[in-house]
């Protein structure tokens, strides 16, 4: 007995990939950057359009100095947990900063995005409380739910009517119920009805978490997220987030008016036992959110860059999701053809990221581009000839009469 073999289905779809796609889609290296949205990869220049890198702030100047001084003053890592030895100041600084952007009373910055939903929605949801999730929440917060030793309730992927019949039927039983959603849903990249949730929410007496981890410094006036643009911030009860995309670094944040909130810091594991961000990362992330509250025109900039690729992938014929955001996704019918369409949009000179099922909406295989404020014009009109030319030499069938 191997205790391998239970990997064995793996390694068979993982066999059946690699026969039709040259390139191993989950273990693509860049070898070098040139920019926020060119890289080498396989020795050629390729254009990047699966990074998240939504504003390009991971190559932004002020985030770079900002790090190698923190690096200089600090060192490089603290060695340990936000509970022990892991807080300095800047940590500190950076909470502060995160709870005056959103206009709440306390922020936890957490050492990834995936700890901080993972923590928030394990801890804030007991044994005796009831989760109700959306169908395509992202892995960390079904994770967090496993872990959280809740009652599990999923409902139907941004309907909200499901939901409101789903609490409903639960009646008025003891045990609080907590609802997590997302602003934009990673997959797919469609965008929250928020105001039909918060409404189900303020009947049903619920309290509201939402993952803004794609929408924020996207949407909204200031950048806040789905929330702002909707105009009911005033309804969630937590807002978490990632540094990972839009602010260019990592880690990740909760936000919230809740006077306790300190409390969970000394109960939330993933933040508790595993060491704090370093100083580097702290200082960059402080940076690059002074330039999100100060540059809204790079938030513009990429609603004109998703709204230029997406209609003109709608134009050429292909299945896209329903809404415009930084995630610009399109169906394909099975999993060889889109393994195969990947691997010919790398050769012909563009990187995206290949999603598949099990981890994807209605088990269909996706293509999903990340849209930057920082790609050009010239660069997606350049993505969208690669799909055309990918889908002519791949067989693709697309619905353009
Ligand atoms: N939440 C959502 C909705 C995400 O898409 C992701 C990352 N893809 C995370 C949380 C985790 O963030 P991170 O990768 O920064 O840990």
């Amino acid at each position: 007995m191997d205790i391998f073999t239970k990997f064995k289905t793996l390694d068979t779809a993982f066999e059946q990939l690699s026969a039709v796609c040259k390139h191993n889609p989950f273990g693509t290296t860049i070898e070098k950057l040139l920019s926020a949205t060119v890289g080498i990869i396989n020795g050629q220049e390729t254009l990047l359009f699966g990074t998240n890198n939504y504003l390009g702030l991971s190559q932004s100047d002020a985030a770079r100095h900002a790090a190698s001084e923190a690096a200089l003053k600090y060192g490089v890592g603290t060695t340990g947990s936000r509970i022990a030895n892991g807080t300095y100041s800047l940590h500190q600084e950076l909470e502060h900063d995160l709870a005056k952007f959103f206009n709440r009373r306390s922020c936890m910055v957490f050492s990834t995005g995936y700890q901080a939903t993972l923590g928030m929605v394990s801890t804030l949801a007991g044994k005796d409380d009831y989760l109700f999730l959306d169908a395509d929440c992202h892995a960390s917060i079904y994770d967090g739910s496993r872990m959280s030793q809740a009652q599990i309730i999923r409902f139907r992927h941004n309907d909200a009517d499901d939901l409101r019949k789903r609490l409903r039927r639960l009646g008025d039983i003891p045990g609080n119920k907590l609802i997590v959603v997302e602003g934009v849903y990673s997959m797919f990249g469609d965008v929250i009805p928020l105001k039909e949730f918060t409404q189900v929410k303020k009947e049903e007496k619920a309290c509201l978490m939402i993952d803004e981890a794609h929408s924020f410094g996207i949407f909204g006036e200031h950048g806040r997220g789905i929330a702002e643009r909707d105009g009911v911030e005033a309804d969630i009860d937590f807002t978490v987030g990632t540094f990972s995309k839009s602010l260019g670094t990592v880690g990740g944040y909760c936000v919230s008016d809740h006077p306790q909130m300190d409390l969970l810091r000394l109960c939330t594991r993933p933040y508790m036992f595993t060491a704090s961000l370093p100083p580097e990362v702290i200082a960059a992330t402080k940076a690059n959110l002074e330039i999100i509250k100060n540059h809204p025109e790079l938030r513009h900039q990429l609603h004109d860059n998703a709204s230029r690729f997406y209609h003109a992938l709608r134009q050429a014929g292909f299945l896209t999701g329903p809404d415009i955001s930084s995630v610009i996704s399109i169906i394909l019918d099975d999993v060889p053809q889109a393994a195969r369409f990947w691997n010919r949009v790398l050769e012909l000179g563009a990187y995206i990221n290949l999603s598949l099922p099990p981890a994807t909406p209605d088990n269909r295989p996706l293509l999903r581009a990340s849209i930057a404020a920082a790609h050009t014009t010239d660069q997606i009109d350049k993505l969208v000839q690669i799909y055309i030319q990918a889908a002519q030499d791949v067989g693709l069938t697309l619905n353009n009469k």
